[in-house]
């Protein structure tokens, strides 16, 4: 991915709120969106400031042409599936028109043509970006394997022999995947308790969350025709923030031999916003591996990926309990970390979904794995801050007032944030993503 004049640091927009924000003109993320209780139809949009500017609005105007004007057609569906399908042209198209169109220097005409297609971020909602038609969670945090490793199979080592081999993942459940701000019941499971010696059926009582991205494939593959990695990331439109909420004592009790099942399948939370790969350029490093461990394979190795596989996006976790949210109270950082640190790469993801001949599609969505940096602070789930549960998380609040954490409680909402900044660079972020835990049914 090459830097352009989109990533120029001195360019402004000329909305005013588009400075010192998650959203300037640098990013440009889409979701779909629409006004906040009406009944009108989800559509796409982008972020620019504290607006969306609405892209079935732009695409009735004559501020777009050509290739630019059908993607932006593309996005006035109420899924992104069709938008994303086109692929990179008909992506940077889209965000080229739109960095000329919102930039300061773009002529009187086109800026009052634009600004009458924006709506604040304040009065709309969103749903889902895409219709996912699979779901597939990687595990690809060797930090997080590792803390988790020692918790689940305390005699056993804490690696898998695969896991420096080969970006595992299992089969995840699509359906359930809600957009931020949804809640959702604690799920009820079977599950045995610590010393019985038979399963109990009840809420789930270790309720955790974990930090993860999410991966939108754009143009998919022929089934039987693999992607090289040297193409990998042509097939991704771009990364939102995504939680993959786990019932920690439905999942260990169920997960052998054949991987989770109910301990995820109930909610997975992901942000509205899109943020694309070619806004992420500016962000990335290389891919290293040291010496002393094993090398990818050949088909999991290329120029590309070794010079600039790797992006830094910064992201933490806050808590915020019932009392909090009562008090008006933010939520209480429980953790930050890079998915830098993680141990393999997003071409390397995609890459080893399709090696066997699997076939992805527009808006499928990959999940990161739980992102776990190497500091113990740097964890992306709570079964890791607090080591099973043993060693409970004090939350202060701003009033002085502490509650404990060993898993969530009813009433607690997580949020994730990301974001991407480095020197010379225009910061760049994903929003956020958020969920709340309802009692479970019949509780
Ligand atoms: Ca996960």
């Amino acid at each position: 991915m090459q830097l352009n004049h989109t990533h120029d640091p001195a360019t402004r927009s000329w909305l005013p709120s588009a400075t010192d924000t998650d959203f300037p003109i640098q990013n440009l993320p889409l979701a779909v969106f629409r006004r906040s209780g009406s009944d009108e139809s989800f559509r796409g949009g982008v972020a620019i400031g504290d607006q969306v500017l609405d892209l079935a609005a732009l695409s009735g105007t004559a501020c777009l042409q050509g290739l630019a004007a059908q993607a932006a057609g593309a996005c006035a569906q109420a899924v992104l599936n069709g938008f994303l399908a086109l692929g990179p042209a008909a992506w940077q198209a889209l965000r080229h028109a739109l960095f000329g169109l919102l930039q300061s220097s773009a002529p009187g005409t086109s800026v009052a043509a634009v600004r009458a297609c924006l709506l604040p971020q304040d009065a709309v909602e969103y749903a889902v970006p895409m219709a996912i038609g699979d779901y597939t969670d990687f595990y690809t945090s060797i930090h997080h394997a590792r803390n988790v490793g020692r918790i689940a199979r305390p005699d056993a080592p804490p690696l898998t022999p695969n896991f420096q081999w080969l970006p595992i993942a299992y089969h995840g459940r699509a359906s359930s995947i809600v957009v931020s701000g949804q809640r959702f019941r604690r799920p009820m499971g079977q599950f045995m308790p610590a010393g019985a010696s038979t399963p109990v059926y009840g809420p789930c009582a270790r309720l955790d969350y974990e930090l993860e991205l999410g991966i939108c494939i754009g143009q998919g593959n022929a089934l039987g025709e693999p992607i090289a990695l040297a193409q990998a990331e042509s097939h991704i439109f771009g990364l939102c923030l995504l939680n993959d909420w786990s019932a920690r004592d439905i999942q260990f009790w169920e997960m052998a031999p054949l991987g989770p099942f109910l301990g995820k399948n109930f909610a997975t939370s992901v942000s509205p916003w899109l943020v694309s790969l070619e806004a992420l350029a500016p962000f990335r490093l290389p891919f290293e591996r040291p010496a002393d461990e094993p090398q990818p394979l050949a088909y999991l190795e290329s120029a590309g990926n070794r010079a600039q596989g790797v992006l830094d996006v910064r992201l933490e976790v806050l808590l915020q309990t019932a009392r909090q949210r009562s008090k008006g109270q933010p939520g209480t950082r429980v953790s930050h970390t890079s998915f830098r640190h993680q141990y393999w790469t997003l071409a390397q993801m995609v890459t080893q979904h399709t090696v066997g001949g699997c076939n992805l599609q527009p808006g499928d969505l990959l999940g990161t794995g739980t992102i776990s940096g190497p500091q113990p602070q740097e964890a992306g789930a709570m079964v890791e801050l607090t080591k099973g549960g043993r060693e409970p998380l004090t939350l202060t609040h701003a009033d002085g007032v502490t509650e404990q954490r060993a898993f969530l409680q009813d009433g607690d909402a997580v949020i994730l944030r990301g974001w991407c900044e480095a020197p010379g660079r225009v910061r760049i972020g994903f929003g956020e993503c958020r969920g709340e835990v309802l009692p479970a049914l019949g509780a």
